[in-house]
Parts: C-alpha cells; sequence; structure tokens
C-alpha cells in the first residue's frame, strides 16, 4: 500500500533528522510548519518529514545542489581567470636591417626579433596596420605598422613608411625560427631607392619597464595602449 509506505518512510525520517538541522524547516507564527525550499505549508513535524521524502522536495533539493555546485565551481575558478594567465614580460630583442635590393634597387627592410622565452607550442604572428587602425598613436597617412606578437611577450610594433609594399612570392617574407627562436619579416616596397632618402623605422608601443635599446623614438603613450595593439592583432 502506498499509504503504509508513506509513514513507514515518515518513520525513518523522523527518526533519523534532526529538524533543527535542517536549513529548509520553518515554524510560522501560525504554528504550523512551513519548507522555505518548495514554499509549501505542512501541519505537523511528521508531515513535513513525509514532505522532504517526496519527489517535489527531493527534486528541488537536487536542484538547488546543482546550482550550488555551479556557484562553488564558479567561486573557486574566478580568482584564475581574474588573474592575468598571461604575464607580458616586456619588449623583445630586435633588429632591423635596410638594405636594397641589388637587382631591382628596390628598398628592403629585413626584421629579426628575438623571442627566447616563447610559450611552447606557439608561433610568432605577424600584421601590417594602417595608421588609421592603430591606437597608439594619432594617425599620421606618411607611416603605417608592422605588428609582431608573441606569448608572452609584449607585442611589438614597427613604425615604417606607408609606401606600397611589394607582396608578390618572395618578395614579402616571415619565418620562424624554432631552433634559435627568431621570427624574421623581410619586405620590399615597390618603388626603388629615390636618391639619397632615408627610411624610418621606429619602435612602438615600448612600455617604461620594457628592457630597451632604441626606446627614444617610442611613443610615451600608457602602457594600456600597448595591450590595444595586441588586442587588434588578436
Ligand atoms: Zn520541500
Amino acid at each position: 500500500m502506498a499509504l503504509a509506505r508513506k509513514s513507514r518512510l515518515r518513520d525513518l525520517a523522523m527518526e533519523t533528522s534532526d529538524l533543527s538541522k535542517d536549513p529548509y524547516f520553518m515554524r510560522n507564527h501560525l504554528g504550523t510548519f512551513e519548507c522555505k525550499l518548495c514554499s509549501t505549508l505542512h501541519t505537523n513535524e511528521g508531515n513535513y518529514l513525509a514532505h522532504t521524502q517526496g519527489k517535489r522536495h527531493q527534486s528541488n533539493l537536487a536542484r538547488r545542489a546543482h546550482m550550488e555546485g555551479i556557484k562553488t565551481k564558479v567561486a573557486t575558478v574566478a580568482p584564475e581567470i581574474l588573474m592575468p594567465k598571461i604575464v607580458k614580460i616586456g619588449r623583445p630583442g630586435f633588429r632591423v636591417e635596410r638594405t636594397q635590393d641589388a637587382a631591382t634597387g628596390q628598398r628592403v627592410l629585413r626584421f629579426e626579433i628575438d623571442f627566447p622565452r616563447i610559450e611552447k607550442g606557439i608561433q610568432p604572428r605577424h600584421r601590417l596596420m594602417s595608421a588609421y587602425e592603430q591606437r597608439v598613436e594619432p594617425a599620421d597617412n606618411k607611416w603605417q605598422y608592422l605588428l609582431v606578437a608573441a606569448i608572452p611577450y609584449q607585442t611589438i610594433g614597427f613604425k615604417i613608411p606607408n609606401e606600397k609594399i611589394d607582396r608578390r612570392p618572395g618578395k614579402f617574407s616571415t619565418s620562424w625560427n624554432a631552433g634559435n627562436l627568431t621570427f624574421v619579416v623581410v619586405l620590399q616596397y615597390e618603388n626603388k631607392l629615390l636618391g639619397s632618402e632615408d627610411m624610418e623605422v621606429e619602435v612602438i608601443g615600448a612600455s617604461a619597464n620594457a628592457a630597451g635599446n632604441n626606446s627614444s623614438s617610442s611613443s610615451s603613450s600608457s602602457s594600456g595602449s600597448g595591450s590595444s595593439a595586441v588586442a587588434v592583432l588578436g
């Protein structure tokens, strides 16, 4: 009989439960009892206990436990999320060479950037960016920017003349040397070198704490702008 089963369960619950420790059990001002979990009213303790064995209360318990579990998980994981996982270790070392293609007279720029502490398994990424895309300094159409990013380094930006770059195969190239952990970008301008025209290359987005050679020409903008360049690159 369902009724006999119910009363057996109630007896069992009464024996094993300590209502004072039940966070959902509440005696209200009318002298009856409430389940705070299910918002149900009960005429006596036995009736409440029978309710705690019922489907409704049990499924509410399960739902609550699930929610609590999620909350606890979030609470324990959150500090790790909030802590920046990537600690930027400053600007990488680099060399820039300005040369000329012997055959065509095209101006050639060669960037060699060292990433001795690059995160395992990743390769540096590069991107050419117009003066209007970058956020580090006021836009000036005379310039364009070559950005190179590699975790955990600060993204490095080279400010180069905004002239047409020769994109033909073999003219523009990048290479990652996983052996000595250097990244090389070689680019050529379409136009030949005109007379004694000097080509300017400037490093941007260098933070104050970056171990800096060549920092005299870097922009004095805040470190925040450096990370905006990272975001654009991503
Ligand atoms: Zn309940």
